[in-house]
């Protein structure tokens, strides 16, 4: 038995080199372990096996998916974020200890030159005492939804905040309908559908969908939450403006009070930080994007040399509707740091300014 899944991913490993997880799983550590962690494990793998062409390969399940394997995390960690099996991650937001920015602290991109722009910061959260979503049961997910609701009420009782909560769930208090679920996400405020995603669907993220999905969002429509994505939660203030410190101090603000309201309690690994889905988004859980257009850089509606630039910026290059989307018509592109690991939370929002002035000169120069 522990031989049949250790030979199938041996001979999936030969013919996919670059799937993380493959490579990483050890034989010999594998038939160690107790029957109930190598079935954790493999579920663990299932997305990576099911779909070899995955560079990560894998998802945790479990919060403490992260220290109870940690011989096969740690090395998929390792490679993925090119830090030591040993690297610690520590949180930081302070601004100012980081090098090269405006001594104010004001990350204004007008500085560069650029109008407005839409800026967006999102972090990935795990409620503590619930499965990740690939292990989440239907009735796990109806859970996570409602005790979410109640932190909303709270929030949408605030004047700070106010706005509603839209929910997906068939016959939920709060379901949109299908017309109001298209426009949130055309208005980039709702996650795409997730059936359908074949990662996420061998993954078992994507399990029981629409059930427990929706989101909350703020009633100037600048602070939203996403409740069943890949993550638990991912919480997000997204603006239009030049000022990237606005939606990062709003995002830091807005997760304190939430963290502080009653029965919520976040998953973190000592080593790691925050406890996420997918290990790409371990640490931080951070991902700081601006909407860029860059027509000249992109024209013909590629992104190939954009990226070509943005790489060794420490940038991630995505399209105009997120991950695995086109070029904008204009040329827009979303631009975003793609450390999220061993990285401060401050050092993100300055790699994402300094990357913006950077990629802002090569199209001029182009
Ligand atoms: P993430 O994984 O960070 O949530 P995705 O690539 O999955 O990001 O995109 C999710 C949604 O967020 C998409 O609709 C995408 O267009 C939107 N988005 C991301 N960054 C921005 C931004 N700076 N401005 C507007 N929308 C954005
Ligand atoms: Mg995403």
């Amino acid at each position: 038995m522990a031989q049949d899944f250790a030979d199938r991913v041996a001979a999936l490993a030969v013919r996919y080199p670059d799937n993380l997880a493959l490579q990483a799983f050890d034989p010999g550590w594998y038939a160690s372990l107790t029957p109930a962690l190598r079935a954790r494990l493999r579920k663990c793998m299932n997305s990576g096996l099911e779909n070899p062409d995955s560079q990560m390969g894998c998802y945790a399940c479990q919060p403490s998916d992260y220290d109870d394997l940690r011989p096969f995390f740690a090395r998929v960690i390792s490679r993925y974020h090119r830090v030591s099996e040993e690297a610690r991650h520590v949180s930081d937001w302070r601004l100012s200890g980081v090098e090269g920015l405006p001594e104010d602290g004001v990350l204004d991109l007008a500085r560069f030159g650029l109008p407005p722009l839409s800026m967006r910061v999102r972090v990935g959260r795990n409620l503590a005492d619930l499965p990740l979503p690939g292990a989440m049961s239907r009735a796990d997910r109806l859970r996570l939804e409602a005790r979410m609701a109640a932190v909303f009420d709270r929030l949408i009782a605030r004047p700070d905040f106010g706005g509603a909560y839209h929910s997906l769930t068939p016959g939920h208090a709060r379901q949109i309908d299908a017309a109001a679920y298209r426009r949130l996400v055309d208005a980039h405020i709702m996650f795409r559908p997730m059936d359908g995603d074949r990662y996420l669907e061998a993954a078992g993220i994507a399990a029981h969908w629409p059930h427990g999905r929706g989101c909350y969002v703020s009633a100037d429509r600048a602070f939203i939450i996403w409740v069943g994505e890949e993550d638990h939660l991912r919480i997000m203030a997204m603006q239009r403006g030049t000022v990237l410190n606005d939606v990062f101090d709003r995002l830091r603000a807005a997760l304190d009070l939430i963290e502080g309201l009653a029965g919520l309690r976040f998953a973190w690994s000592d080593d790691y930080g925050a406890v996420t889905s997918c290990p790409t988004n371990l640490g931080t859980g951070m991902r700081a994007s601006l909407h860029l257009p860059l027509p000249r850089l992109t024209r013909g509606g590629t992104d190939t040399r954009v990226r070509e630039i943005a790489r060794p910026l420490g940038l991630s290059v995505r399209g105009i509707g997120g991950e695995h989307t086109p070029v904008g018509a204009d040329g827009t592109v979303d631009i975003s740091p793609s450390a999220r690991l061993c990285i401060t939370e401050a050092g993100i929002l300055a790699a994402l300014y300094k990357g913006a002035g950077r990629l802002i000169e090569a199209e001029r120069a182009a």
